[in-house]
């Protein structure tokens, strides 16, 4: 049995091989095509936002460095399976988004939440998101206001891209393959600030680049996915942008004129891009990025066969309980304002007698493309993750 080699990646999301592709072309003769379909919208905000990512920022956005982009892949398999992954440079879906999204496209276009893979390429430099990190920043009513109205009209803008992208669906080819490349730094076993002096640097870090090709008929590229496990952490300014994501996918989209480059986070919850803080780093990591994306699809690719499962589930994780009116009490007295506006707005919810929830139901999901395996872990997701996964699927 011929065992090929992993990808990785992850939406937190990566790709792990499984079977071999002998054992399931033998029981599909018939297969005979994939099909695809891209769509891609700017969704830059128009106005000023509250940029999220970090609770040092002080005021709303001041520009833009380039567009942030939402972009869908749309599949269909040989017996007319369907699945989307959809990718967007925001820090990531607050959940209640997530599921009106989600349910919207149950409703409009007759998908459920296995087939489709909501991604968020983790920049710090996209727009505060409905119900997410109202904590950390001083927002008024009409910043909420801007939040809102931003955040409902990108639930319609996702459905609408995800039914263009299987509107264009035609015959392809996809291919998968595995790149590499290293200026992720795992940022809790190095210390930031001596980097520049450290003679090696620990682990663990998964350097894989995993890459999907999915070319038409005519041989042309018409996207490609591909992933990394590091945090888009390099810009902390006010200017919107992508980070090294957006950088790499401007890249690859120069590079193949007509293609569309769709980024996905990996397990990098613990990955810094070091150094950082600076434009031109941005730039620079995207371009490594994008050079490790174009050796690899240049180069001798594993074709998979048109054979597509999805499944997805919800684990309830119970959470500690909450901290008692006493500790909250406290916790207000911390000098970090983002801090004692969380305990103050907690005492509150405490005094209206509103519940707390006890656990959270963790999604998860896997879908097998041909003899591909791609996982796609809700939230942040650390480096052992990928790296367990790959050791109990497949061999390293
Ligand atoms: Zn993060």
């Amino acid at each position: 049995m011929k065992r090929t080699k992993v990808i990785s990646a992850f939406s937190i999301f990566f790709v792990l091989t499984l079977f071999s592709a002998d054992a399931l072309c033998d029981t599909n003769e018939k297969a005979s095509t994939w099909k695809a379909g891209v769509a891609r919208m700017v969704i830059t905000p128009e106005q000023s936002m509250w940029l999220a990512g970090y609770a040092a920022r002080d005021h709303q956005s001041e520009g833009t460095l380039h567009d942030l982009w939402a972009k869908a892949l749309a599949i269909e398999d040989a017996e007319g399976n369907q699945a989307v992954l959809i990718t967007t440079d925001l820090l990531g879906f607050p959940k209640a988004l997530s599921d009106q999204i989600r349910d919207q496209l149950e409703t409009e276009l007759k998908l459920s939440r296995a087939q489709i893979i909501l991604s968020s390429t983790h920049t710090h430099s996209g727009p505060v998101l409905k119900d997410a990190l109202y904590d950390i920043y001083p927002l008024d009513e009409q910043h909420i206001n801007i939040i809102e109205q931003y955040s409902n009209k990108l639930v319609d803008q996702i459905v609408a891209l995800a039914g263009e992208a299987f509107r264009s669906i035609e015959p392809v080819q996809i291919y998968v393959h595995n790149g590499v490349t290293r200026f992720q730094v795992n940022r809790r076993n190095n210390d930031a600030s001596t980097l520049n002096s450290l003679t090696e640097l620990k682990g663990p870090n998964d350097h894989a680049v995993p890459v999907i090709k999915v070319v038409d008929t005519q041989g042309d590229l018409m996207a490609v996915a591909f992933g990394y496990a590091c945090h888009p952490t390099v810009l902390d300014g006010y200017d919107y942008s992508g980070d090294y994501p957006g950088f790499a996918q401007i890249e690859l989209e120069e590079s193949y004129p007509g293609a569309t480059a769709l980024f996905f986070m990996g397990a990098g919850a613990d990955q810094n891009p070091l150094p950082r803080l600076t434009v031109g780093l941005a730039r620079q990591y995207g371009k490594e990025l994008a050079a490790a994306v174009e050796r690899v699809l240049e180069e001798d690719m594993r074709e998979l066969s048109p054979q597509l499962s999805v499944s997805y589930s919800e684990i309830e994780l119970p959470l500690n309980p909450p901290p008692s009116k006493e500790e909250l009490l406290e916790i207000a007295q911390d000098s970090l304002t983002y801090i004692k506006r969380w305990a103050d707005n907690m005492l509150d919810k405490m005094e209206k007698e509103e519940s707390f929830i006890s656990s959270y139901p963790y999604p998860l999901q896997v879908w097998q493309m041909g003899d591909q395996m791609v996982v796609n872990m809700g939230g942040e997701v650390v480096v052992e993750y990928a790296i367990k996964l790959k050791q109990i699927f497949a061999f390293l």
